[in-house]
This record gives C-alpha cells, sequence and structure tokens, in this order.
C-alpha cells in the first residue's frame, strides 16, 4: 500500500494559488511527499534529491519551464514530467515534442485551471497502483452479497439535517445510505456504491433509497411539518430515461410535493456522453423536483453543467468549508463558489461544517445553508424527532438569550 504513496512530488509554478491548489489535490489523493516550488532556480536547487515526478508550469517569469527542462537533462534527471500550462494545445504539443526529443518520460500535460479528475487519471496511469487503492474500499463486498442485500433489505437509510444559517431552522435532511450487514455491523456508502455502479445495481439500490426518503417526507408532511428530504443520485440514475417516470410515479404515490424532494447529484466519474443526463435533469426540473449539484469545487463538477441546467442548489464541498475561515486558499475557493451561487441564483449549502469556526465563518459569508457534525451526525430516521425537538430548543433558548 505504502509504495505509490512513498513517491516524491515535486510541483514547481510561480503562481502560489495554483501550488497550492495542486497541493491539496494531491494531497487529497492521497500523495504525501509533496515538495512546491515557486522558482525553476529554487527547484534546481532542490533537485539534490531527485523527486519521481515532476508537475511543471511552462510559463514562469525568471526561468520558464522549456529552460527548465534543459536544466534537467543536464543533470541526468531519470524521473517523469507533467507538463501544466494555461497556453493553448498547440503550444503544449510543441513542449511536449521538445521534452520527448530530450528522452525525459513526459506522462502528458494538463490545462489550468488543472480539474481533478484529469489529474487523477494521469497520476493512476502512472502509478498503477494508485487506481486499486481508491477501488479497494468498494472491492471488498462483491456483487452476489450486495444483490441480496438490497433484496433483503439490509440498507437503511440515514439522515443528516440542514439548517438555514441565518436563524438555524432546520429546513431537511439529506439521505445518507448504509449498509447493516449481518456480520461487519454498520458500513458506508464509500464501500458498495462504487460495486452497485460498476454492476448495474445502482438503480436498485436507488429506488429503494428513494422510497425510504418519500415514506419519511410522506410522515412529516401528514404531520404538518414542512422539511425537505435530499436523495443522493449517481450519475448512472441519470443515464436511464426511464429514471424520471420512476421518481415521478413514486412521488405522486406517497402525495408529497416535489419540490420537497432535492435529487442531489455529483458527478463522480467522467462520463463521456451528458445527453442523456442533461435532458433527465431537465425533465426533473420540470416536474418542479429541486436540483441540487454536490462537491463543487472539486473539479468533478463542471461548470458546464450549471450553465446547463438549472440547478436550485449549490453544495460547496466540505473540503472547503471546513478551515476556510483560517486558509486563505480554501476560502478563496469558497468565496468563489458563493458569487457563483449568487450569481445563478441559487441556495449555497456548505458541508462539513464541524466547529464553531465554521459556523461563524458561514454566518458572515451569509451562505444559505449548512450541514456538518457540528450541527448533527447522520442518525436513523427514529432518532430526528428528538434531535429537532431539542434544536428547536436550543435556538430558541439562543434567541431569547439574545433578545435580553
Ligand atoms: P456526500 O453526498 O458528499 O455526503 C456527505 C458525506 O459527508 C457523508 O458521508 C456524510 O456522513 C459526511 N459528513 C457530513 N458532515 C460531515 C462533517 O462535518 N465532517 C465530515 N468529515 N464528514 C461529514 P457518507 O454518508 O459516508 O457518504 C459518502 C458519500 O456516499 C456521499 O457523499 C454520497 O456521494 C454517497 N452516497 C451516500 N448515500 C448515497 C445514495 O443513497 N446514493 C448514492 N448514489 N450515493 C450516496
Ligand atoms: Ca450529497
Amino acid at each position: 500500500m505504502n509504495s505509490p504513496f512513498a513517491i516524491r512530488i515535486m510541483v514547481v509554478d510561480d503562481d502560489s494559488f495554483m501550488l497550492k491548489l495542486l497541493g491539496r489535490q494531491l494531497a487529497g489523493l492521497g500523495f504525501a511527499g509533496v515538495s512546491m516550488h515557486t522558482s525553476g532556480r529554487a527547484a534546481l536547487d532542490a533537485l539534490a534529491s531527485p523527486p519521481d515526478l515532476i508537475l511543471l508550469d511552462l510559463k514562469m517569469p525568471e526561468m520558464d519551464g522549456i529552460e527548465f527542462v534543459r536544466h534537467l537533462v543536464e543533470r541526468g534527471y531519470g524521473g517523469s514530467l507533467v507538463l501544466i500550462s494555461g497556453e493553448d494545445e498547440r503550444m503544449l504539443q510543441a513542449v511536449s515534442t521538445l521534452v520527448r526529443a530530450h528522452s525525459i518520460t513526459l506522462l502528458g500535460y494538463l490545462h489550468k485551471p488543472v480539474q481533478l479528475p484529469a489529474l487523477a487519471a494521469m497520476l493512476a496511469q502512472w502509478a498503477p497502483a494508485l487506481a486499486p487503492r481508491r477501488r479497494e474500499l468498494s472491492a471488498s463486498y462483491d456483487v452476489s452479497t450486495l444483490r441480496a442485500a438490497i433484496a433483503g433489505g439490509e440498507l437503511v437509510n440515514y439522515y443528516q439535517p440542514k439548517v438555514a444559517v441565518s436563524d438555524s431552522r432546520v429546513v431537511g435532511v439529506e439521505t445518507l445510505v448504509r449498509w447493516q450487514h449481518p456480520v461487519d455491523g454498520l458500513v458506508f456508502p464509500d464501500q458498495f456504491i462504487g460495486v452497485a455502479e460498476e454492476n448495474g445495481l445502482i438503480d436498485e439500490m436507488t429506488r429503494c433509497v428513494l422510497r425510504g426518503a418519500l415514506a419519511l417526507l410522506q410522515g412529516w408532511q401528514d404531520t404538518g411539518l414542512n422539511l425537505h428530504v435530499a436523495v443522493n443520485l449517481s450519475m448512472y440514475n441519470l443515464a436511464a430515461p426511464a429514471f424520471v417516470d420512476y421518481v415521478a410515479e413514486q412521488v405522486a404515490q406517497a402525495g408529497v410535493l416535489p419540490g420537497n424532494v432535492v435529487l442531489e447529484v455529483t458527478e463522480s466519474r467522467l462520463m463521456a456522453d451528458l445527453r442523456i443526463p442533461l435532458e433527465v435533469l431537465a425533465r426533473l426540473r420540470l416536474k418542479r423536483f429541486r436540483l441540487s449539484i454536490g462537491d463543487f469545487g472539486t473539479g468533478h463538477s463542471s461548470l458546464a453543467q450549471l450553465r446547463d441546467i438549472p440547478f436550485d442548489e449549490l453544495k460547496i464541498d466540505r473540503g472547503f468549508v471546513h478551515r476556510a475561515s483560517r486558509d486563505a486558499t480554501l476560502r478563496a475557493i469558497f468565496d468563489a463558489s458563493m458569487n457563483m451561487a449568487r450569481q445563478l441564483g441559487m441556495e449555497a449549502v456548505a458541508e462539513g461544517v464541524e466547529d464553531q469556526d465554521d459556523w461563524d465563518f458561514l454566518r458572515s459569508q451569509r451562505c444559505h445553508l449548512a450541514q456538518g457534525y457540528f450541527i448533527a451526525k447522520p442518525m436513523p430516521s427514529a432518532d430526528l424527532p428528538d434531535w429537532i425537538a431539542r434544536w428547536q430548543a436550543k435556538r430558541l433558548g439562543a434567541k431569547e438569550g439574545s433578545a435580553a
């Protein structure tokens, strides 16, 4: 397991924002040994212990990338190289040819701003052990066991409250599926969603989660509680046009309002053809379901999708929320996400609010909604009424306290 992660990576870019972003992306992919340099000169000084891979910006003021490559050749650098640049395709191709002519292993080039899936794909191709690591968890359960678990009702819905930042009122919950495994105990979605997606079980799984969520919503509606329920969808669910009819039918049967159902989409894998998913989303939106786009900022959710689909809600990834008040890089990405939400008329939801600092920061930023361990952890539906009652009491207490 430690082989790909013992790899030493050097990043050279004069733009310190890009440098930090890349560092964060690499850390997110599990690479710990990353050194960063804001100039070719500084990087060359550090070459005494050569890295296994260099991510190199082409355009740098004092020593540009091409010159840097020449120095690498002179020093007999034996590692690999990835070029990073905002230059156009032809320029990148020309430089690539040049680098290869020097017999340096060039993995390829990445356009700025670097998208996480592209970076991950490039590194996975180079460090093949990386891909199994990401799949490792999900590979622990085989298809037939999962199929039986779905059929046998072993999947259970947990719900995490979402609250308004301005006045702390509860606005709804997000449904997060768990597998109540007879032997292994509570199994988290990261360990089986992939298996479901890769083996045609994701539709069945989503239907099961959706039915549970709608039952909860129906119960609330009967008692006059006006809250919404969010359900996570896989891109695979959106690949089937029949999915729209299924969801619409279930909502009609449960007698609940589509406007109280939030459908959260995260583009966890790259889809070659987005036409059907976009059509499915547009039809769901026409039927008045609320659409939410998740993990914004991680590079998975592309801006093109935002332009094409009228999403109601934009979820800001917890990686850019927790500690954003103390970290300028996170803060910059958080701000950009908030601005995007404002400009496109979407509600911004901050995920991963873990402490008082995060919460105070969101209040100062006028973020709309928040969820995270600081507010509540995901819980079984049976625990929700108590939690809501306690939260309301605390909230009202705080209000009276501040009025006094
Ligand atoms: P997600 O949609 O981004 O969900 C948020 C994840 O962050 C959840 O993990 C939640 O438990 C966790 N979380 C919430 N607050 C905090 C916090 O303050 N700090 C930290 N560190 N984590 C927090 P979980 O439940 O393990 O779910 C992981 C992912 O699995 C979800 O990410 C979602 O993409 C997927 N997933 C969950 N349920 C479903 C489902 O029914 N269908 C599909 N397709 N995917 C699902
Ligand atoms: Ca989600």
